[in-house]
């Protein structure tokens, strides 16, 4: 694509004065410099072979104007985005406006299952609502029950993918998600410790997270954050960044604007869909068979 794209510092929907409740130090405010920073590093990444990139974004079931502003950009870019939603969030008032942002049955939007109420049952530690202290059988319901919803709710348009919340999962997940058909988790790369196989379901990991955060100085944030962006480069598979719109800024906003448009039009970088890659296991698979 030749010349410049209409290339927006505010994102419609959002007002200068919007600021989530929640969001990570490094969003506050745009840090001087920020631009350059990322455009040099993408600048970098321009000789090196990518891995094919996925964006995911979680705790999908209520709309807002950031989830709307969400939906536009990735519209804008025309980047498929897949969208972790929360089962028992979704009521019908939330479903009707959800897919005023997101008709369900457009091609960018790879709807798929993230757990089933999102909440901790760990008693201590990090937390997790597939972990440890719940039973395996108490799991299997709350999967089983999940994804009953999520294909009442997306029919057709469900993608058979779990991304457990907190990006944490136990093996007795792992086998009611084998049990009920699952063919991807999504969750942080590496695997969880003491997980060894994935009983044949397709890990699709994320690498990069941008949006939850927990460093207290912005401008050391934002240097490991453009590292771990062109680290990219170096990953030898399919690669994830994961958005979570609840916490971003209006700078968070205009970050991720240049970094499609970077990934897009300077990077040239090849962004694929869940849809897409279970489409690939799924030949594969056939082809062995054939063989
Ligand atoms: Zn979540």
């Amino acid at each position: 694509m030749q010349g410049r794209l209409h290339f927006r510092p505010d994102v419609p929907g959002l007002d200068a004065s919007y600021m989530p409740r929640r969001h990570s130090p490094v969003w506050k405010a745009p840090l001087p410099g920020w631009k350059q920073m990322l455009d040099e590093a993408s600048a970098k990444m321009t000789s090196a072979v990518l891995p094919p990139i996925f964006f995911r974004a979680d705790d999908i079931g209520v709309a807002s104007k950031a989830f709307d502003a969400l939906c536009s950009l990735f519209r804008f870019y025309r980047v498929p985005l897949a969208m972790a939603v929360i089962p028992a969030w979704l009521s019908e008032t939330r479903q009707e406006k959800v897919f005023r942002a997101a008709p369900v049955d457009e091609d960018l939007w790879n709807w798929h299952q993230h757990g089933w109420r999102h909440i901790n049952w760990q008693k201590d530690g990090a937390k997790s609502e597939f972990g440890s202290d719940r039973s395996p059988e108490r799991q299997y319901e709350d999967i089983l029950q999940g994804r009953t919803k999520m294909e009442r709710i997306f029919g057709p348009n469900f993608t058979p993918v779990f991304s457990p919340p907190w990006n944490r999962f136990s093996t007795a997940a792992l086998r009611a998600l084998g049990k009920l058909d699952f063919k991807g988790i999504s969750a942080t790369a590496p695997l969880p410790p003491g997980v060894k196989s994935l009983c044949g379901i397709k890990h699709l990991p994320t690498r990069l997270d941008l949006h939850t955060r927990m460093a207290k100085n912005p401008a050391g944030d934002y240097a490991l954050l453009i590292d771990q962006f062109s680290g990219i480069s170096k990953m030898k598979g399919l690669t994830g960044i994961l958005i979570h719109h609840q916490q971003m800024t209006p700078f968070a906003f205009e970050f991720l604007d240049r970094m499609l448009y970077n990934l897009k039009y300077v990077i040239r970088a090849r962004f694929s869909s869940f849809k897409e890659m279970l489409k690939n296991t799924d030949e594969r698979q056939a082809d062995a068979r054939l063989r």
